[in-house]
């Protein structure tokens, strides 16, 4: 009952999400004697999505802490642009809000509380939109991505169908990238995952200058391209959509600046910034925020920020990329950035995506002939090309 439920607690976690749920998960498991709340203001944890991450992307350890949560592993996947195709043995895996929402609901027990709006929270105190007020030690504020305005941002937009075909697909693998299609509204690729012969998850991607989002219109470029492909839909059995930052520059210390809560997740920028995807940060984050000597909004707070900070310069030379694919190079030439890229070595591929890039690689990205104007690239060179004041720390 409502009525029964604590009014302290030692964590409360704002915002039943990925990020926030991960936090819970490692708690419950390295930290039981804290009582731990997880607020979600939506009737189930985690929304409606499917993480996906490659195996590569997260160390052997948090690899096996998260396998709870996978429902599907594929040993590669596919990449299809106009000048080649490609199979990639990298491990592939997925994650569904549905398993997602099971393990942890399963592991919180009755601090599991959904359909609640949380209206407002600091430091010590959560104040329920019903007006309850829950104090604690410790308040982690992972509500998902909040407005940015010290961030310069491009957008990752996509719709995607789970769908029943009428006949298998005949796909083993994924195909992460099919770029292949109609380059409309800035770079655009087709992302295909086979959960059974014939369940599909088809999601229509764009990586476009503005935030809008055409539903109705990607889910009909969806039809077209099943069709392209010879499927046949006989019904849709769930949609997901999403607008992920891609992080092009800013100004990150002015970011915190505007907030004096401990974010996690999206909001406290971590996420990787060509791909928008932040189940790894989040888990590795999980792990460092379970492992603080004392769990205080403080510490959290002083925790997230070094770590988000720290990521933030590592991944300078990813916004640079970032400005070249979407400032530098034509709308409609974008995806010869990522043909380009995709020519290149496994363990390249696989250590840009983990944010593990050495020195070579850098160089070894840029090197050849250039897949974008050379003055607009010079052009884009300096983060305040796009984002005068970013002073980067
Ligand atoms: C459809 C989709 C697919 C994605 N696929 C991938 C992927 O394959 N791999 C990957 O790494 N990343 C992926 N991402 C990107 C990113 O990892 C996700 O957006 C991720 O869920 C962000 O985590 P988060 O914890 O910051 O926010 P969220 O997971 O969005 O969680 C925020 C939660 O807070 C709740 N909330 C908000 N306000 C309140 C309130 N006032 N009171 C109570 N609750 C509140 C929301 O209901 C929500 O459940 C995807 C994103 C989307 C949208």
């Amino acid at each position: 009952m409502a009525s029964s439920r604590p009014n302290s607690a030692d964590v409360v976690l704002v915002g039943g999400g990925l990020a926030n749920g991960l936090i819970a998960l490692r708690l419950k498991a390295l930290r039981p004697d804290l009582k731990v709340l997880i607020l979600e203001r939506g009737e189930a944890l985690g929304g409606h999505h499917t993480w996906s991450h490659f195996a590569t992307d997260v160390s052997a350890e948090i690899g096996a802490w998260l396998s709870p949560l996978i429902v599907h592993r594929w040993d590669g996947y596919e990449v299809r642009f106009p000048g080649h195709c490609r199979d990639l043995t990298t491990p592939y895996l997925a994650i569904t809000s549905d398993r997602f929402h099971e393990v942890v609901a399963a592991a919180m027990g009755e601090d599991c509380w959904t359909g609640i709006d949380v209206a407002e929270l600091d430091g010590t105190r959560v104040t329920l939109a019903d007006g309850r007020v829950i104090e604690a030690d410790c308040v982690i504020d992972g509500r998902g991505p909040g407005s940015s305005p010290a961030l310069a941002l491009g957008w990752q937009k996509f719709v995607g169908l789970e769908v029943e075909l009428t006949a298998p697909h005949g796909l083993a693998r994924p195909i992460v990238m099919d770029a292949t299609v109609d380059q409309l509204d800035g770079y655009r690729f087709l992302y295909s995952l086979p959960f059974s012969p014939t369940r599909l998850l088809i999601e229509d991607t764009r990586y476009s200058d503005g935030a809008d989002l055409d539903r109705e219109a990607l889910r009909a470029d969806i039809t077209v391209y099943a069709a392209s492909q010879g499927w046949t839909i006989a019904r849709v059995v769930r949609e997901e959509n999403g607008i992920l930052p891609i992080a092009l520059a800013g100004d990150i210390a002015a970011h915190w600046r505007e907030t004096r809560l401990p974010q996690v997740g999206l909001r406290a920028a971590l996420f990787q910034p060509i791909t928008g995807y932040s189940l790894p940060d989040a888990a590795r984050l999980a792990d460092e925020i379970a492992a603080l000597p004392a769990l205080t909004s403080a510490a959290v707070r002083a925790c997230v920020e070094d770590r988000s900070k720290q990521r933030w310069h590592e991944r300078a030379y990813y916004r640079l990329l970032n400005r070249m694919l979407f400032k530098a190079a034509r709308p409609g030439r974008r995806y010869v950035v990522l043909e380009r890229f995709y020519r290149l070595s496994q363990g390249l591929v696989e250590r840009f995506y983990a944010g593990r890039i050495t020195l070579a690689d850098k160089a070894r990205i840029l090197i050849g002939k250039p897949p974008v104007p050379i003055p607009a690239a010079i052009a884009v060179l300096s983060e305040k090309s796009v984002f005068p004041r970013g002073v980067d720390v």
